[in-house]
């Protein structure tokens, strides 16, 4: 007998998690199916709407720039007040661990590498750094964390033009680790306050005194202070509030490159929503089989240790990722969607898959499935795969997420989307 729910969605990522979301509101019964962790945890945390349309800057108002994306773009095919409603969650989900609600402009947040990225939302430790405000600043990074050069961050932000003075610094952090040591263990150490090591803050009883003891001779008059996401993790404001207040400056984190603290914040501030949401979760095994019934899906099979175990449910939302989340698969067959095999259109010849130019438009960037208006994936000849089946995330074609820096956006919108119609016909 299979395990019955209103809604079965099947994908744990950002647009996963927003359609089980949307349908749990309506009153519906939701389950969520996961394989593996999504690629939350790797992204920057930064929560994206539409930084670009094309090769010039970066936009200041990210709606006005939707009505010259494609029309096969995802968000052409929601429009605008579905995106606004799916941020609209993000915001309800998130509460003040993120800013960048309250307008509709993009926000300037530096980056580990030096860079500025145009963005919706941000999480508060980056609220003080935005490259919008003056303050100069001073970056800090640490021997033995090899993915952050602060100096070199430093000068890339210098010659992008921001309009404020900026340093880097590289410290010895006031406890030693294993060279290998993950960023996680930085900000345990910073959570838990542990002892530093005496050869390297032989006065200080805490490793955040002794850090902000080491900070502060190299100020010189600099009015904020950036450090890679490691602040903490489970008391990223604490720590960050610990040093403020020792500093006597403002202290931010820089948006990270993988892996990424705020990435796995994110995740689990979605994780407790659908906790309290009452959405049923079951994770670590893929969804590997279907059945179906005069054009509507039925039932689903995941994969346990080599045994099938179906869920059936009226309404389904397919949200495995793209390319780099497995939801879209490439072979020299063709690229596919594995789970129902939706088509997805792609040049027969490989070589047309990508261009030369490294830098150039990539049409695999777009590849995925193409969706009616009710976000229903269709087939070669544009009929409906399945009529109880909507697709949400970046398993969508028609975005390139890394160009046009919409990621997040479209599987707000495209989730929240999914999952609202899913539970309506309920
Ligand atoms: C390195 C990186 C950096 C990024 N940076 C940013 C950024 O700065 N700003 C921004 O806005 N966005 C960013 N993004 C994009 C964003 O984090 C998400 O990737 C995007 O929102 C897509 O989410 P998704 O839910 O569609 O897919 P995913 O996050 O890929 O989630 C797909 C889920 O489906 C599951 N799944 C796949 N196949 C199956 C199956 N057969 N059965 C069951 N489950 C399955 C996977 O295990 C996973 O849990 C970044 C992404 C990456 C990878």
């Amino acid at each position: 007998m299979a395990i019955r729910e209103d809604v079965l969605v099947v994908g744990g990522g950002l647009a996963g998690m927003s359609a089980a979301l949307s349908a749990a509101e309506t009153g519906a019964t939701v389950r969520l199916l996961s394989h593996k962790k999504s690629t939350l945890r790797h992204a920057s945390g930064l929560v994206d709407c539409l930084g670009y349309t094309g090769d010039d800057g970066p936009l200041a108002d990210p709606y006005t720039g939707l009505s010259d994306l494609p029309n096969e773009h995802p968000y052409r095919v929601v429009g605008e007040s579905a995106i606004r409603e799916g941020f609209d969650r993000f915001d309800g989900v998130v509460g003040d661990s993120y800013r960048g609600g309250h307008t509709d402009a993009n926000a300037l947040v530096p980056t580990q590498a030096g860079t500025i990225k145009p963005t919706a939302r941000y999480p508060a430790s980056m609220a003080a750094g935005l490259a919008s405000d003056a303050r100069s600043t001073l970056l800090v990074g640490f021997e033995g964390l090899s993915d952050f050069d602060a100096p070199l961050a430093a000068d890339r932000l210098a010659a992008a033009g921001v309009p404020f003075d900026v340093r880097g610094v590289t410290l010895r952090f006031p406890k030693e680790f294993r060279a290998d040591a993950k960023l996680t263990r930085y900000a345990r150490a910073l959570d838990r306050d542990e002892e530093p090591d005496r050869d390297r803050a032989p006065r200080f009883d805490g490793v955040r005194r002794a850090l902000a003891e080491l900070v502060r001779p190299k100020l010189d008059g600099a009015e904020r202070v950036g450090f890679p996401s490691l602040v903490g993790d489970d008391e990223n404001d604490v720590v960050r509030e610990d040093l403020a207040n020792r500093l006597d400056v403002p202290v931010f984190e820089l948006a990270a490159s993988p892996p990424s603290l705020p990435g796995v914040r994110l995740e689990s501030l979605f994780l407790a929503a659908l906790d309290e949401a009452g959405v049923r979760r079951t994770t670590g095994n893929p969804v590997v089989d279907y059945e179906s019934e005069d054009g509507a899906l039925t039932t689903v099979y995941t994969d346990k240790n080599g045994q099938r175990v179906p869920y059936g449910a009226d309404q389904f939302v397919l949200a495995t990722g793209g390319l780099v989340g497995k939801g879209i698969g490439s072979s020299r067959d063709g690229v596919r969607e594995p789970v129902f095999d939706c088509h997805i259109p792609h040049p027969e010849d490989r070589y047309d898959w990508s261009a030369t130019d490294a830098f150039g438009d990539q049409p695999f960037a777009r590849f995925g499935v193409v969706p009616d208006d009710d976000l229903r994936p269709l087939d070669a000849a544009g009929d409906v795969e399945f009529s109880n089946l909507r697709a949400a995330g970046s398993v969508l074609g028609g975005a390139d997420f890394a160009a046009q820096k919409c990621g997040s956006g479209v599987s707000l919108a495209t989730g929240h989307v999914a999952g609202e119609r899913a539970g309506a016909l309920i």
